[in-house]
């Protein structure tokens, strides 16, 4: 339980309760000794659960990483920060209106969206960004319910591990991965799926690939899925082996996959295809839909980077899935770099056009940053942009804000939003492992709610201390 802010307590306003606002807001509290006065933290957070990509992104047959929210916990539990959900910044709160509230305001609102593809064919019907995949499987309440998946065979864009993910889950069978968390109706879209064949193209070779090694080796583990990688896709240039002799993780990548081209095939009833050296060019389309993907074989040129060669392949697929990275959107009143999809920043502080730190607004994370990296990265990332902040509160850069401590909960009731808090996430987290235990499935630990308002109606409660 959180206890309200004393008049002497430095406010900070944290948009964005992922990984990278979480550990902000962990390491502002901690460190709060060094400018001599309490810090007091409002984690603000447009969805009505917390924990952004960890519960959002990452895949739901990885419950090892999902598993990082229980020590996430130990953060949210701390009585200086606290959650205030389903309020979005930009369109509910504007940021001026923040800067009246907050002594400092730090951005990690992360991304969520798609990175355009521009090949011919990219908006037929069954062209599908990863993203949008990901937050249906892992039950964003922001997107779509249901999915077709009528294809036999498909094709993924992008040998990273997302592309990977999306790969593994369009492979795997229903049964297989109903003893997640993934909500009904997931489960039952995912029982309507056809696909036998799972391609997925990569335009470099094994010492380029952006896999890393652990989800690489772990497509393997599905009994239902056969690994395969042609013999001719395993080649390296002086570049290559240059690479991979001074990357550990990159040359257990290139093991695993010669390990995959040498073997003999699995029995298995489906076929997950890595093809590496070639290059997406166009989603091939009869009447809107798509009917096929058209690649060009490249070849390395000696240097890591790869050419064309001129010779092209169609691959009958009848949908593709561009997982070719995600991408921040900006945020209304915060500036924005439009060409990295970032908010300029020195390393924390948000700078304008003109390249000056703005006073009092700093950035952490994917926003920061852009969408590389794993949930680990944003903690250094996060000890990056508490320092400055904190340095700038020692040195009383910061301007102390004109309106009272607990303002901001008169201004989100007088404007109707349910606010949902960390007393909330634990009535939503117990009814999500209600509804996994009352499934009967062995080894399911929660059934995830998806709709928005069924979120709200557990996780709501009304602003006070909460
Ligand atoms: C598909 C996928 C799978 C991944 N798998 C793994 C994995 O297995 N292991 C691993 O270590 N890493 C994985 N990652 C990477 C990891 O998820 C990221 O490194 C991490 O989540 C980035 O943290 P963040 O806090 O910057 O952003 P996010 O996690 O995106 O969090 C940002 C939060 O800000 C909120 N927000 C956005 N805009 C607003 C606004 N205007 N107002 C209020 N709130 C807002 C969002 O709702 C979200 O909750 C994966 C990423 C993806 C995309």
């Amino acid at each position: 339980m959180s206890h309200p802010a004393p008049a002497t307590a430095l406010r900070v306003a944290v948009i964005g309760a992922g990984p990278a606002g979480i550990y902000a807001s962990d390491l502002l509290v901690k460190n709060a000794a060094s400018i001599g006065r309490e810090i007091h933290i409002d984690l603000i957070e447009k969805l009505p659960a917390p924990f952004g990509l960890i519960r959002y992104g990452v895949a739901p047959d990885h419950p090892r990483i999902k598993g990082i929210i229980t020590s996430l916990h130990r953060v949210l539990d701390r009585p200086e920060i606290r959650l205030l959900g389903n309020i979005e910044i930009g369109k509910d709160v504007t940021v001026e209106e923040l800067q009246e509230h907050y002594d400092a305001v730090v951005f990690a609102t992360g991304a969520v969206q798609d990175r355009d593809l521009d090949i011919p064919g990219v908006d037929a019907e069954g062209s599908h960004g990863a993203a949008d995949f990901v937050g249906f499987y892992d039950g964003n309440p922001d997107f779509p319910r249901t999915w077709d998946l009528s294809a036999q065979s498909v094709a993924v864009i992008g040998v990273g591990n997302v592309g990977l993910d999306v790969a593994r889950v369009l492979a795997k069978t229903a049964e297989e991965l109903n003893v997640t968390e993934i909500p009904e109706n997931v489960y039952e879209t995912l029982r309507t799926n056809q696909a036998t064949e799972v391609h997925v193209f990569g335009r470099r070779g094994p010492a380029q690939a952006k896999f890393t090694p652990q989800e690489l080796k772990e497509l393997d583990h599905s009994p239902t899925v056969n690994v395969v990688v042609a013999p001719e896709d395993i080649d390296y240039d002086e570049a290559s082996i240059e690479a991979r002799s001074s990357s550990k993780s990159q040359d257990l990548v290139c093991q695993i996959l010669e390990g995959y081209a040498i073997r003999e095939p699995k029995d298995a009833p489906h076929t997950l295809q890595i093809h590496l050296f070639e290059s997406p060019v166009e989603i091939l389309t009869h009447e809107g839909r798509v009917v096929g993907l058209r690649t060009e074989r490249t070849e390395l040129d000696g240097s890591g980077h790869v050419r064309g060669t001129g010779a092209f392949t169609d691959w009958p697929v009848q949908a593709v899935y561009r997982a070719v990275g995600y991408r921040s959107e900006p945020i209304a009143g915060v500036p924005f770099n439009h060409v990295e999809h970032v908010i300029p920043n020195d390393g924390g502080h948000v700078l304008d056009h003109a390249g000056t730190p703005v006073p009092g607004l700093y950035a952490t994370g994917w926003i920061k940053r852009g969408p590389i990296g794993l949930i680990g990265n944003t903690k250094s990332d996060a000890k990056e942009t508490t320092d400055l902040l904190l340095a700038d509160a020692a040195a009383g850069r910061l301007t102390a804000p004109t309106r009272e401590a607990d303002a901001i909960l008169e201004l989100l009731d007088a404007r109707g939003i349910r606010v949902t808090t960390w007393e909330g996430w634990y009535r939503l987290d117990a009814e999500e492992r209600r509804l996994g235990e009352e499934s009967g499935v062995e080894g399911r630990e929660r059934r995830k709610i998806v709709e928005w308002e069924d979120m709200v109606a557990h996780a709501h409660v009304a602003p006070a201390y909460v």
